[in-house]
Protein backbone atom coordinates (compact mmCIF):
# COMPACT_ATOMS: atom_id res chain seq x y z
CA UNK A 1 0.00 0.00 0.00
CA UNK A 2 1.09 3.39 -0.52
CA UNK A 3 -0.25 7.04 0.41
CA UNK A 4 -1.36 9.23 -1.56
CA UNK A 5 -3.22 12.69 -1.13
CA UNK A 6 -7.10 12.26 -1.56
CA UNK A 7 -10.20 14.23 -1.85
CA UNK A 8 -12.26 12.17 0.31
CA UNK A 9 -16.10 12.65 0.55
CA UNK A 10 -16.81 12.19 4.46
CA UNK A 11 -20.80 13.54 4.67
CA UNK A 12 -22.90 13.79 1.61
CA UNK A 13 -23.34 17.67 1.07
CA UNK A 14 -20.34 18.70 3.13
CA UNK A 15 -17.01 19.67 1.55
CA UNK A 16 -14.49 17.28 0.51
CA UNK A 17 -11.67 16.85 2.92
CA UNK A 18 -8.00 16.63 1.38
CA UNK A 19 -6.50 13.59 3.38
CA UNK A 20 -3.80 11.40 3.07
CA UNK A 21 -5.18 7.31 1.56
CA UNK A 22 -4.16 4.00 1.03
CA UNK A 23 -4.00 2.96 -2.21
CA UNK A 24 -3.34 -0.99 -3.45
CA UNK A 25 -0.64 -1.97 -5.97
CA UNK A 26 -2.23 -3.17 -9.30
CA UNK A 27 -3.50 -6.72 -9.26
CA UNK A 28 -3.84 -8.83 -12.36
CA UNK A 29 -5.42 -7.05 -15.33
CA UNK A 30 -5.36 -3.86 -13.44
CA UNK A 31 -2.61 -0.56 -13.89
CA UNK A 32 -1.64 2.21 -11.31
CA UNK A 33 -1.94 5.93 -13.09
CA UNK A 34 -0.58 8.98 -11.50
CA UNK A 35 -2.84 11.38 -12.60
CA UNK A 36 -2.19 15.25 -14.39
CA UNK A 37 -5.61 16.12 -14.62
CA UNK A 38 -9.21 15.11 -13.24
CA UNK A 39 -12.19 16.99 -14.59
CA UNK A 40 -15.00 17.88 -12.14
CA UNK A 41 -18.32 16.17 -13.87
CA UNK A 42 -22.04 16.79 -12.67
CA UNK A 43 -22.21 13.48 -11.83
CA UNK A 44 -19.41 13.59 -8.97
CA UNK A 45 -21.46 16.65 -7.45
CA UNK A 46 -24.47 14.46 -8.10
CA UNK A 47 -22.65 11.47 -6.28
CA UNK A 48 -21.36 14.01 -3.20
CA UNK A 49 -25.08 15.64 -2.58
CA UNK A 50 -25.81 11.71 -1.87
CA UNK A 51 -28.77 12.13 -4.49
CA UNK A 52 -27.45 8.42 -5.80
CA UNK A 53 -27.02 7.12 -2.65
CA UNK A 54 -23.38 4.80 -2.30
CA UNK A 55 -20.94 3.67 -0.19
CA UNK A 56 -18.86 6.16 2.32
CA UNK A 57 -16.22 7.73 2.81
CA UNK A 58 -15.87 7.37 -0.86
CA UNK A 59 -13.12 8.77 -3.80
CA UNK A 60 -15.02 10.70 -6.67
CA UNK A 61 -13.66 11.92 -9.72
CA UNK A 62 -13.61 9.32 -13.06
CA UNK A 63 -12.50 12.49 -15.98
CA UNK A 64 -9.08 11.38 -15.90
CA UNK A 65 -5.58 11.62 -17.56
CA UNK A 66 -2.08 10.70 -16.32
CA UNK A 67 0.89 8.34 -17.07
CA UNK A 68 1.14 4.89 -15.99
CA UNK A 69 3.57 4.09 -13.50
CA UNK A 70 3.13 0.59 -12.67
CA UNK A 71 0.88 -2.83 -14.10
CA UNK A 72 -0.02 -5.95 -13.19
CA UNK A 73 -0.07 -8.96 -15.32
CA UNK A 74 -1.95 -9.01 -18.17
CA UNK A 75 -2.70 -5.59 -19.39
CA UNK A 76 -2.44 -6.11 -23.13
CA UNK A 77 -0.32 -3.72 -24.32
CA UNK A 78 -0.13 -1.04 -21.89
CA UNK A 79 3.34 0.13 -19.88
CA UNK A 80 4.91 1.92 -17.75
CA UNK A 81 5.53 5.46 -18.92
CA UNK A 82 2.32 5.56 -21.16
CA UNK A 83 0.46 8.67 -20.96
CA UNK A 84 -3.57 7.14 -21.09
CA UNK A 85 -7.19 8.81 -20.30
CA UNK A 86 -8.83 6.96 -17.55
CA UNK A 87 -12.30 6.63 -17.85
CA UNK A 88 -14.92 5.14 -15.33
CA UNK A 89 -15.82 1.99 -18.04
CA UNK A 90 -14.61 -0.77 -16.00
CA UNK A 91 -16.15 -3.76 -18.82
CA UNK A 92 -15.38 -6.96 -18.39
CA UNK A 93 -15.73 -7.83 -21.75
CA UNK A 94 -17.47 -11.19 -21.74
CA UNK A 95 -20.41 -10.75 -20.46
CA UNK A 96 -23.86 -10.35 -23.11
CA UNK A 97 -23.43 -6.53 -22.99
CA UNK A 98 -19.97 -6.07 -23.27
CA UNK A 99 -19.69 -9.29 -26.18
CA UNK A 100 -22.49 -7.28 -27.99
CA UNK A 101 -20.83 -4.01 -28.33
CA UNK A 102 -22.30 -2.17 -25.35
CA UNK A 103 -19.40 -2.71 -22.47
CA UNK A 104 -21.45 0.87 -20.80
CA UNK A 105 -24.10 -1.21 -19.81
CA UNK A 106 -21.33 -4.42 -18.88
CA UNK A 107 -22.75 -6.62 -16.74
CA UNK A 108 -20.60 -7.66 -14.29
CA UNK A 109 -20.62 -6.42 -11.02
CA UNK A 110 -17.43 -4.34 -9.40
CA UNK A 111 -17.10 -4.23 -5.64
CA UNK A 112 -16.09 -0.11 -5.58
CA UNK A 113 -15.76 -0.77 -1.64
CA UNK A 114 -13.31 -3.54 -1.53
CA UNK A 115 -11.46 -1.66 -3.72
CA UNK A 116 -8.20 -0.48 -4.16
CA UNK A 117 -8.80 2.18 -1.93
CA UNK A 118 -8.33 2.28 2.13
CA UNK A 119 -8.16 4.92 4.41
CA UNK A 120 -5.17 6.12 6.11
CA UNK A 121 -6.01 3.70 9.31
CA UNK A 122 -7.17 1.31 7.15
CA UNK A 123 -10.78 1.13 6.31
CA UNK A 124 -12.83 1.31 4.08
CA UNK A 125 -13.10 3.33 1.40
CA UNK A 126 -15.00 3.14 -1.67
CA UNK A 127 -13.26 3.55 -5.35
CA UNK A 128 -16.55 5.79 -6.56
CA UNK A 129 -17.21 4.86 -10.03
CA UNK A 130 -14.51 2.48 -10.41
CA UNK A 131 -12.36 5.41 -10.83
CA UNK A 132 -11.92 7.52 -7.14
CA UNK A 133 -9.98 10.05 -9.57
CA UNK A 134 -10.18 12.68 -7.40
CA UNK A 135 -6.60 11.60 -6.15
CA UNK A 136 -3.00 11.38 -6.43
CA UNK A 137 -3.14 8.28 -8.24
CA UNK A 138 -5.66 5.47 -9.13
CA UNK A 139 -5.83 1.52 -9.75
CA UNK A 140 -7.95 0.65 -12.69
CA UNK A 141 -8.52 -1.82 -15.43
CA UNK A 142 -6.78 -1.68 -18.13
CA UNK A 143 -10.18 -1.67 -20.19
CA UNK A 144 -10.85 1.67 -18.58
CA UNK A 145 -7.73 3.45 -20.44
CA UNK A 146 -7.00 4.52 -23.54
CA UNK A 147 -3.60 5.62 -24.56
CA UNK A 148 -2.92 9.20 -25.64
CA UNK A 149 -0.31 11.15 -27.48
CA UNK A 150 2.78 12.25 -25.67
CA UNK A 151 2.46 15.94 -27.19
CA UNK A 152 -1.29 15.90 -26.16
CA UNK A 153 -2.00 17.97 -23.04
CA UNK A 154 -4.03 16.19 -20.14
CA UNK A 155 -6.12 18.44 -18.81
CA UNK A 156 -7.38 18.37 -22.75
CA UNK A 157 -7.42 15.11 -22.83
CA UNK A 158 -9.31 14.18 -19.31
CA UNK A 159 -12.32 15.97 -20.63
CA UNK A 160 -12.58 12.97 -23.30
CA UNK A 161 -12.91 10.52 -20.47
CA UNK A 162 -16.77 11.16 -19.86
CA UNK A 163 -18.29 14.81 -21.20
CA UNK A 164 -16.68 14.60 -24.89
CA UNK A 165 -17.51 10.97 -25.23
CA UNK A 166 -20.73 11.22 -23.80
CA UNK A 167 -22.11 13.98 -25.79
CA UNK A 168 -20.46 13.26 -28.98
CA UNK A 169 -20.99 9.38 -28.43
CA UNK A 170 -25.03 10.37 -27.95
CA UNK A 171 -25.36 11.97 -30.95
CA UNK A 172 -23.25 9.33 -32.97
CA UNK A 173 -24.04 6.29 -31.65
CA UNK A 174 -26.87 6.67 -29.82
CA UNK A 175 -29.13 8.78 -32.06
CA UNK A 176 -27.30 7.62 -34.77
CA UNK A 177 -27.42 10.71 -36.93
CA UNK A 178 -27.05 10.79 -40.86
CA UNK A 179 -26.29 13.91 -42.34
CA UNK A 180 -29.07 16.83 -42.96
CA UNK A 181 -30.87 15.48 -39.87
CA UNK A 182 -32.24 18.18 -37.52
CA UNK A 183 -31.54 18.09 -33.79
CA UNK A 184 -32.68 19.76 -30.58
CA UNK A 185 -30.07 19.79 -27.85
CA UNK A 186 -31.38 20.45 -24.69
CA UNK A 187 -28.61 22.18 -22.09
CA UNK A 188 -25.63 23.50 -23.15
CA UNK A 189 -23.34 22.73 -20.67
CA UNK A 190 -20.41 20.15 -20.60
CA UNK A 191 -22.41 17.45 -22.00
CA UNK A 192 -24.46 19.64 -24.49
CA UNK A 193 -21.53 21.31 -26.16
CA UNK A 194 -20.14 18.23 -26.69
CA UNK A 195 -23.44 16.68 -28.17
CA UNK A 196 -23.54 19.98 -30.64
CA UNK A 197 -20.18 19.34 -31.62
CA UNK A 198 -21.29 15.58 -32.16
CA UNK A 199 -24.38 16.41 -34.26
CA UNK A 200 -21.95 18.59 -36.19
CA UNK A 201 -19.62 16.17 -36.82
CA UNK A 202 -22.78 13.56 -38.05
CA UNK A 203 -23.39 16.73 -40.42
CA UNK A 204 -27.10 17.62 -39.42
CA UNK A 205 -28.80 20.28 -40.88
CA UNK A 206 -29.80 22.38 -37.95
CA UNK A 207 -29.00 22.09 -34.48
CA UNK A 208 -31.17 23.96 -32.01
CA UNK A 209 -29.92 24.45 -28.39
CA UNK A 210 -32.00 25.16 -25.54
CA UNK A 211 -30.42 26.53 -22.30
CA UNK A 212 -31.80 29.06 -19.69
CA UNK A 213 -29.81 31.96 -20.53
CA UNK A 214 -28.19 33.94 -24.15
CA UNK A 215 -24.51 33.65 -22.87
CA UNK A 216 -25.01 29.69 -22.88
CA UNK A 217 -26.79 30.31 -26.21
CA UNK A 218 -24.13 31.97 -27.57
CA UNK A 219 -21.22 29.85 -26.72
CA UNK A 220 -23.57 26.75 -28.05
CA UNK A 221 -23.23 28.58 -31.11
CA UNK A 222 -19.42 28.96 -30.80
CA UNK A 223 -19.45 24.74 -30.45
CA UNK A 224 -21.41 23.96 -33.65
CA UNK A 225 -25.44 24.91 -32.69
CA UNK A 226 -27.07 27.25 -35.62
CA UNK A 227 -30.17 28.15 -33.56
CA UNK A 228 -31.22 29.20 -29.55
CA UNK A 229 -33.96 28.86 -27.97
CA UNK A 230 -34.32 30.17 -24.45
CA UNK A 231 -36.40 27.11 -22.26
CA UNK A 232 -37.67 29.77 -20.43
CA UNK A 233 -39.99 30.67 -23.29
CA UNK A 234 -43.61 29.38 -22.83
CA UNK A 235 -43.96 26.24 -25.00
CA UNK A 236 -40.26 26.53 -26.42
CA UNK A 237 -40.89 23.76 -28.51
CA UNK A 238 -42.86 26.08 -30.71
CA UNK A 239 -39.24 28.21 -31.09
CA UNK A 240 -37.85 25.30 -31.66
CA UNK A 241 -40.10 24.33 -34.73
CA UNK A 242 -39.75 27.95 -36.40
CA UNK A 243 -36.13 27.61 -36.28
CA UNK A 244 -36.44 24.07 -38.02
CA UNK A 245 -38.69 25.06 -40.92
CA UNK A 246 -41.93 24.20 -39.04
CA UNK A 247 -41.12 20.07 -38.21
CA UNK A 248 -39.81 18.95 -35.10
CA UNK A 249 -36.45 17.40 -34.69
CA UNK A 250 -35.37 13.69 -36.06
CA UNK A 251 -33.53 13.42 -32.80
CA UNK A 252 -33.53 15.82 -29.37
CA UNK A 253 -30.45 15.25 -26.82
CA UNK A 254 -31.77 15.73 -23.24
CA UNK A 255 -28.25 16.08 -21.86
CA UNK A 256 -29.41 17.78 -18.11
CA UNK A 257 -30.94 15.98 -15.16
CA UNK A 258 -33.69 18.39 -14.90
CA UNK A 259 -37.33 16.84 -14.98
CA UNK A 260 -38.78 19.63 -16.43
CA UNK A 261 -36.30 18.95 -19.66
CA UNK A 262 -37.41 15.04 -19.62
CA UNK A 263 -41.50 15.97 -19.58
CA UNK A 264 -40.84 18.70 -22.45
CA UNK A 265 -38.41 17.09 -25.00
CA UNK A 266 -41.18 14.47 -26.58
CA UNK A 267 -42.81 17.98 -27.50
CA UNK A 268 -39.87 18.69 -29.79
CA UNK A 269 -39.38 15.96 -32.07
CA UNK A 270 -41.15 15.63 -35.54
CA UNK A 271 -42.41 12.26 -37.05
CA UNK A 272 -40.49 9.37 -36.46
CA UNK A 273 -37.95 11.77 -34.20
CA UNK A 274 -36.08 9.55 -31.36
CA UNK A 275 -35.58 11.42 -27.67
CA UNK A 276 -31.91 10.05 -26.45
CA UNK A 277 -31.90 10.33 -22.29
CA UNK A 278 -28.59 11.30 -21.43
CA UNK A 279 -28.44 13.67 -17.95
CA UNK A 280 -29.01 11.79 -14.95
CA UNK A 281 -32.14 13.11 -12.89
CA UNK A 282 -31.69 12.30 -9.17
CA UNK A 283 -32.55 8.53 -8.13
CA UNK A 284 -36.69 8.46 -7.46
CA UNK A 285 -37.35 11.13 -10.19
CA UNK A 286 -39.98 10.48 -12.44
CA UNK A 287 -40.91 11.95 -16.10
CA UNK A 288 -44.20 11.79 -17.55
CA UNK A 289 -45.14 12.11 -21.74
CA UNK A 290 -48.46 11.12 -23.63
CA UNK A 291 -47.97 7.27 -24.78
CA UNK A 292 -50.45 8.37 -27.87
CA UNK A 293 -48.61 10.72 -29.16
CA UNK A 294 -45.45 8.87 -29.61
CA UNK A 295 -47.28 5.11 -30.47
CA UNK A 296 -48.92 7.55 -33.47
CA UNK A 297 -45.91 9.98 -34.25
CA UNK A 298 -43.53 6.34 -34.30
CA UNK A 299 -41.73 8.26 -31.58
CA UNK A 300 -39.19 7.00 -29.83
CA UNK A 301 -37.60 7.77 -26.36
CA UNK A 302 -34.11 5.96 -25.51
CA UNK A 303 -31.53 5.95 -22.80
CA UNK A 304 -27.71 6.36 -23.32
CA UNK A 305 -25.24 5.84 -20.88
CA UNK A 306 -21.76 7.50 -21.99
CA UNK A 307 -22.68 7.78 -25.26
CA UNK A 308 -23.06 4.07 -25.70
CA UNK A 309 -19.06 4.52 -26.20
CA UNK A 310 -16.65 1.87 -27.05
CA UNK A 311 -13.79 3.96 -25.98
CA UNK A 312 -11.04 1.57 -27.74
CA UNK A 313 -12.90 2.29 -30.81
CA UNK A 314 -14.25 6.05 -30.41
CA UNK A 315 -11.32 7.53 -28.09
CA UNK A 316 -8.48 7.58 -30.67
CA UNK A 317 -10.66 8.96 -33.38
CA UNK A 318 -11.48 11.78 -31.08
CA UNK A 319 -8.41 12.87 -30.02
CA UNK A 320 -7.44 12.71 -34.45
CA UNK A 321 -10.30 15.40 -34.86
CA UNK A 322 -8.99 17.56 -32.07
CA UNK A 323 -5.68 17.65 -33.90
CA UNK A 324 -7.19 18.10 -37.28
CA UNK A 325 -9.36 21.17 -36.04
CA UNK A 326 -12.04 19.67 -35.77
CA UNK A 327 -13.29 18.73 -32.11
CA UNK A 328 -13.03 21.92 -29.89
CA UNK A 329 -11.32 20.50 -26.46
CA UNK A 330 -9.49 23.52 -25.52
CA UNK A 331 -12.30 25.95 -25.28
CA UNK A 332 -14.23 23.75 -23.07
CA UNK A 333 -12.23 24.58 -20.77
CA UNK A 334 -13.28 27.38 -18.19
CA UNK A 335 -11.18 27.15 -15.32
CA UNK A 336 -7.92 25.35 -13.66
CA UNK A 337 -7.52 24.39 -10.08
CA UNK A 338 -5.34 22.51 -7.33
CA UNK A 339 -6.65 19.67 -5.61
CA UNK A 340 -6.86 21.66 -2.49
CA UNK A 341 -9.02 23.76 -4.14
CA UNK A 342 -11.25 21.05 -5.46
CA UNK A 343 -14.06 22.66 -3.15
CA UNK A 344 -14.02 26.14 -4.46
CA UNK A 345 -14.07 24.01 -8.43
CA UNK A 346 -16.76 22.41 -6.85
CA UNK A 347 -19.11 25.04 -6.53
CA UNK A 348 -17.79 27.38 -9.43
CA UNK A 349 -19.01 24.34 -11.53
CA UNK A 350 -22.55 24.25 -9.48
CA UNK A 351 -23.38 27.89 -9.51
CA UNK A 352 -21.11 29.70 -12.31
CA UNK A 353 -21.54 29.59 -16.26
CA UNK A 354 -18.30 27.41 -16.41
CA UNK A 355 -17.93 24.49 -18.49
CA UNK A 356 -15.78 22.19 -17.08
CA UNK A 357 -12.88 23.18 -14.21
CA UNK A 358 -10.22 21.18 -14.51
CA UNK A 359 -7.94 20.09 -11.16
CA UNK A 360 -4.30 20.46 -11.93
CA UNK A 361 -2.31 17.51 -9.85
CA UNK A 362 1.31 19.53 -10.56
CA UNK A 363 -0.59 22.62 -9.24
CA UNK A 364 -0.77 20.99 -6.05
ZN1 LIG B 1 -18.94 12.31 -15.87
ZN1 LIG C 1 -19.22 -6.92 -19.36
Amino acid sequence: MQTIKAAVCRAFSELLVIEDVLIAPPGTGEVEVTLDAVAICHSDITFASGAWGGHLPAVYGHEAAGIITATGDAVGDFKVGDPVVVTLIRACGSCPSCAGGQPTICETPYDTVNGPLRTADGGPLEQAMACGAFAEKVVVSHRQIVKIPETMPKDVASLLSCGVITGVGAAVNAAKLRPGQDVVVIGAGGVGLNAIQGARLAGARRIVAVDMTEEKLEIAKEFGATHGVLASLDQPWKAAFKALGGRGADAVLITVGAIPAYDQAPRYLGRGGKAIMIGMPHSGAMSTYEPVVLAALGQGVVGSKMGDVVIQRDIPWMIDLYEQGRLKLDELISGRWSLDQINEAIEDTKTGSAKRNVILFDKS
